[in-house]
């Protein structure tokens, strides 16, 4: 019997965030940069992490900008 594994999912973390000028262009509350983990996962396995930085909001959940590490 051969078992075949196409589970991958991406699980999407906020390590931290900071203040930053700039509002949101939804709500109009305080934006946030934040330093992002993206991990991908094969089988519940983690394979591969990206880190990241975007501006967000998290009075309303919005990604305003996003930015790639180097
Ligand atoms: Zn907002």
């Amino acid at each position: 019997m051969v078992v075949f594994c196409f589970l991958v999912d991406q699980t999407r973390k906020i390590r931290q965030t900071r203040p930053v000028a700039g509002s949101c262009s939804r709500c109009k509350r305080g934006a946030k940069v934040a330093d992002m983990l993206t991990s991908t996962r094969f089988c519940y396995i983690p394979i591969y992490w990206r880190s990241w930085k975007a501006i967000i909001c998290t009075s309303c959940g919005a990604t305003l900008k996003t930015y790639r590490y180097k």
